[in-house]
């Protein structure tokens, strides 16, 4: 091996190798009401208010709120009409909510929500266990789910689960994914977003879907939703920045998991999301010393101690959130 070939290299200069630059800003999504929340035991509506407060305290701005999915399966949060009720509360925050159907994407609807997140497995296992149905009765139902939101005025996004491996199945083909994301940009989606529902992506299989899944959906919005369930979220993150991705979903304090997953664990946290990038100069607009207070007030919620690295250690001395990086940046 020629060793000249690995350097010197920056990580600017490897992501201009393959084509892009780095982002300089990340747009992160809170999914810790809804995916966060869902295994957890049932907290009230007032705690919910006080978790959302919280994180909108601490820079947050897109907020998975809930899910409108049948109650007696995920009775956590059985309570969605009601905290659909209490989002105007915080006009600065675009707020989504899960579907799975289009029974559920009519009452999302009916309680006032217009952002939705339309949930479709990429495999018939996991499509049967998580919705009931086959994946072309998903296909179907996206495509109607998305005709009602436009007609209501909203945005639909689609997200895909299992769209690297499933539980039951094992690998799941990126040209499946591709295919799923072809038909649904066909029939409107406004965004994409790729599941590691069960938290087995690396790197190499996270480039590979990515620029499998942007050649079918041209100008729309890739985002990620990555589990850290083997430690490998941040490696994850960190390939798909190199190919430009700015969507990230994450969950305050690595909460969550899915019930139709076996085995699948917590999200890749916020506060470790945020500490990696703001370290690297990368602007998130989350401030990781707030995010560290709400976390530890959401660990006593739900009775146990959370996953987040970052809920045992502070950032490291010297650190400066990107922000401040970039001003010092255009001041010389
Ligand atoms: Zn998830």
């Amino acid at each position: 091996m020629d060793e000249q070939s690995y350097g010197p290299w920056t990580l600017e200069s490897m992501a201009s190798a393959i084509g892009h630059s780095l982002p300089r800003a990340v747009d992160i999504r809170e999914v810790g009401p809804r995916d966060g929340l869902q295994l957890e035991r049932k907290l009230t509506l007032d705690q919910k208010i006080r978790m959302i407060d919280g994180l909108v305290a601490a820079g947050v701005r897109r907020i998975e709120a809930t899910s409108f999915v049948s109650p007696t399966a995920v009775p956590a949060l059985a309570d969605a009409p009601e905290l659909a009720k209490e989002l105007v509360r915080w006009p600065e925050v675009d707020f989504c909510v899960l579907v799975a159907g289009v029974g559920g994407a009519k009452r999302a609807l009916a309680a006032g929500i217009t952002h939705l997140e339309y949930v479709i497995s990429a495999s018939e296992s996991h499509a049967k266990a998580n919705a009931g149905k086959t994946m072309a009765e998903s296909i179907e139902a996206g495509e109607q789910i998305i005709k009602m939101v436009h007609e209501a005025g909203g945005i639909c996004e689609v997200i895909i689960a299992i769209a690297f491996d499933c539980p039951f199945e094992g690998p799941t083909p990126a040209s499946r994914v591709a295919d799923i994301v072809k038909a649904l940009v066909k029939a409107g989606a406004d965004r994409i977003c790729l599941g590691d529902t069960i938290g087995t992506a690396t790197p190499d299989r996270v480039i590979a879907l990515v620029q499998a899944v942007r050649d079918q959906a041209p100008g729309h919005s890739i985002g990620l939703h990555l589990h850290n369930t083997r430690d490998t979220a941040l490696a994850n993150v960190l390939a798909a920045l190199m190919l430009g991705v700015t969507d990230f979903d994450a969950a305050i304090g690595g909460l969550g998991g899915c019930p139709f997953a076996p085995g699948a664990s917590g999200n890749l946290s916020t506060e470790d999301l945020t500490n990696f990038l703001e370290d690297m100069g990368i602007r998130t607009g989350l401030n990781t010393s707030a995010l560290k207070q709400i976390s530890a007030e959401v660990a006593n919620f739900v009775g146990h101690d959370l996953s987040a690295a970052m809920t045992k250690v502070e950032p490291r001395i010297g650190f400066t959130y990107a922000a401040n990086q970039n001003l010092v940046h255009t001041q010389h």
